[in-house]
């Protein structure tokens, strides 16, 4: 097999491009019409020289690892790609991360104890797992009119974790209203698992405009970052918005009570002690890094749909 040349940073763009077509083995070259068109289009994007972000998608090409097309999309300007990209999907609209360092005047309830009396999970008498409950006296959550000042985000690794399951926020309790049957392990995720994790208050701090922007593009455009941008794929805590997500949200979902949208409220990741101590990660969740937890939410009848998506 012939050693593969590389191509790299600082090459001028037609050398680049016809090293990457030489040793690319993907069936698109076959397609009669649709190379030269295309490859006229990718050379008036890439600069002369060629960055190293644009050597290492030229890279990919000829391994077939992206498709020009996806190329192509990843060098456009944002606003080129924007014609792709629906509403933001979450209500708020602005997103938000978790503040570990200043709860704020409106702290949220971030793990420990349920501040608000809860069903227990039905298959087995134990509570459900406490994620998160949201202060509703932030007008920033636009949760006016809650039936209580707090608005828990719940979920049960013990039941069956990949379908959704649903609560009410009620005055004086949470209802479960329907949830998947699960078996009735003791040992997962672990042995010894916890019925509460180390409670904390937490604030809210808003996402960025151009870090959310990038999230967008990232998500719905499939755009391709360069490596100092790739921590954007990394799964966080986030309220409203459009988040990073493994999978896309669930947008058949309807609430049970009005049959009306349940936009995205928040999602939950994998980190149960806040992002300074990501490097030991001695307390997730439920132990995997590709697992997140995704809420939607029904504004009119307080109802939360709870479910799983992984990597
Ligand atoms: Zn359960
Ligand atoms: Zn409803």
């Amino acid at each position: 097999m012939p050693q593969f040349i590389p191509i790299n940073a600082g090459m001028a763009p037609d050398e680049a491009i016809a090293l990457a077509i030489k040793q690319c083995r993907s069936l698109w070259l076959s397609y009669p019409d649709r190379p030269g068109e295309e490859l006229a289009q990718l050379r008036q994007l890439l600069s002369d020289p060629i960055t190293e972000h644009q050597a290492s998608l030229l890279t990919n090409i000829a391994f077939s690892i992206t498709s020009i097309q996806t190329v192509i999309r990843s060098l456009q300007p944002p606003h080129l790609n924007a014609i792709h990209i629906p509403p933001i999907s979450g209500h708020p609209t602005q997103g938000y991360w978790l503040d570990f360092d200043n709860p704020g005047p409106f702290p949220n309830h971030f793990a420990g104890i349920c501040p608000i009396p809860a069903d227990p999970c039905i298959n087995r008498d134990k509570p459900l797992l406490h994620l998160l409950s949201l202060d509703t006296y932030d007008s920033r959550l636009e949760l006016a009119g809650a039936p209580h000042r707090y608005l828990p985000l719940l979920f049960c690794w013990t039941c069956e974790p990949a379908a959704p399951f649903l609560y009410r926020i009620t005055p004086s309790r949470v209802i479960l209203l329907d949830a998947p049957l699960g078996a009735r392990t003791d040992d997962f995720p672990w042995n010894g698992y916890p019925e509460s994790f180390p409670g904390r208050a937490v604030g809210l701090t808003p996402v960025p405009p151009d870090y959310q922007e990038l999230i967008r593009q990232v998500v719905h455009a499939d755009v391709i970052l360069p490596r100092e941008q790739e921590h954007v794929r990394d799964a966080k805590h986030q309220i409203g918005g459009d988040a990073f997500l493994w999978q896309p949200i669930d947008d058949t979902l309807r609430c049970p009570s009005c049959a009306g949208d349940m936009p995205f409220l928040a999602t939950i990741c994998d980190n149960s002690a806040g992002p300074g101590t990501t490097g030991d990660y001695t307390q997730p969740f439920c132990g995997n890094l590709g697992v997140q937890i995704v809420f939607q939410f029904c504004r009119a009848c307080w109802i939360v749909a709870a479910y799983q998506i992984c990597d």
